[in-house]
């Protein structure tokens, strides 16, 4: 597509200078970001894909599950029981580059062929570009892929050019298939700009595709505070979560920072958070947002919160009461007995709250006694109350 804007237009031309791929870099990636398989015939014989070494294995169920790995090149294989003699698979890996200002995150595809015995041969295409701008403004370069009559979305067509391709940011219902493709393996030297260095960030990608991590880190500084102040389980947690959730804890945070609380467990404290915020207590208060013991008191209010769901519950239910009466009230007062249990109707949404509470009461009661007495015949105590 042609550049829309003078943004992309400064892509455009920037990406006509990008160097491309090193053969060391691809290289890293045929060692680093491929899986290859471990032949195994019927014999347990083990040939690896990589290098074309072959020795007797271990037991089928062991080399299956725990996997193996090549004695000769090291490789990690994944174990296939198989008679077939050739293998092939694909594998993305991803470089993370800087060109004339921009932060560009490399995505390329690398594919091996291989006959069982023989070394596999390689071929590789860079297939997605995104080109990242100091202000976290974006734009994409990919290959063109083939969208009829395949489930796949990337099936990338090797020969088209790898050139400006629009998305459609502005539609909801748009599915952006660059932001699904995935990173695979990380080519460890990172080229970063100076922006994204100032934000404090290394190499940590906190489980995100890097294009939302650099896109997050460029334009809110609370993502960068929380790198530098080492709260990164707490920026993990709240990326996870989907990062517009920060300003439900940002105020809390801040106060945390402050007294020098470092988040360890950052779920639970977000959901202690969450727990603090129903119960209406101030969240700007280290007594609350900083306690000694996080786990204690975060069970301590789940225990409250219990409560306060279950009075919920039953005030909705005796707001059902009329409704109760109207629909059971044909068989109210009707008893149905055997002589030893008595069937009845309760007659009110109170009774049937009243009961329950009882029999619950009864049942841990129950569990306490079969503990403390297991060869107790209990039976006796159900009489009693059903006679
Ligand atoms: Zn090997």
């Amino acid at each position: 597509m042609k550049p829309k804007n003078k943004f992309q237009q400064q892509i455009v031309e920037a990406s006509k200078t990008l160097p491309s791929i090193t053969k060391e870099q691809i290289q890293w990636g045929y060692d680093n970001a491929i899986s290859y398989v471990g032949q195994r015939t019927k014999g347990g014989k083990i040939t690896c894909c990589k290098c074309a070494h072959s020795w007797q294995g271990m037991g089928e169920l062991i080399n299956t599950l725990l996997g193996c790995e090549c004695s000769n090149c090291k490789s990690k294989l994944i174990i296939k029981a198989s008679q077939k003699r050739s293998f092939n698979d694909s594998y993305y890996m991803t470089v993370i580059d800087a060109h004339k200002g921009y932060q560009v995150v490399r995505t390329i595809m690398l594919s091996y062929t291989t006959k069982v015995g023989k070394l596999p041969e390689y071929t590789y295409s860079e297939v997605m570009q995104r080109w990242i701008a100091p202000n976290g403004k974006h734009c994409t370069f990919a290959r063109l892929r083939q969208t009829m009559g395949t489930m796949y979305y990337d099936l990338w067509l090797f020969y088209t050019p790898l050139e400006l391709r629009s998305e459609n940011t502005n539609n909801k219902y748009y599915i952006n298939i660059y932001d699904r493709i995935s990173t695979g393996a990380v080519y460890l030297k990172q080229k970063l700009i100076p922006e994204l260095k100032r934000t404090g960030y290394k190499t940590a990608l906190y489980n995100q595709k890097p294009l939302d991590l650099y896109r997050i880190l460029l334009t809110d500084s609370k993502a960068e505070t929380l790198i530098k102040t080492k709260q990164t389980k707490l920026l993990k947690r709240i990326l996870d979560m989907g990062w517009k959730n920060i300003d439900n804890y940002w105020q809390s945070i801040k106060i945390c920072i402050r007294n020098g609380y470092t988040i360890k467990d950052a779920t639970l404290w977000c959901d202690y958070i969450d727990l603090l915020r129903f119960f209406g207590k101030d969240l700007h208060n280290a007594k609350y947002v900083c306690p000694a013991n996080l786990k204690a008191e975060h069970d301590r209010y789940v225990v409250k919160k219990a409560k306060a769901d279950a009075l919920l519950e039953i005030e909705k239910q005796l707001e059902r009461e009329d409704s109760y009466r109207e629909a059971k009230a044909k068989f109210f007062g009707l008893i149905i007995s055997n002589g030893l249990i008595n069937i009845r109707v309760l007659e009110s949404v109170e009774e049937i709250i009243a009961e329950g509470k009882t029999l619950k009461h009864y049942a841990q009661y129950m569990v306490m006694r079969s503990h403390l007495d297991n060869t107790q015949n209990i039976n006796p105590i159900y009489s009693k109350r059903y006679a």
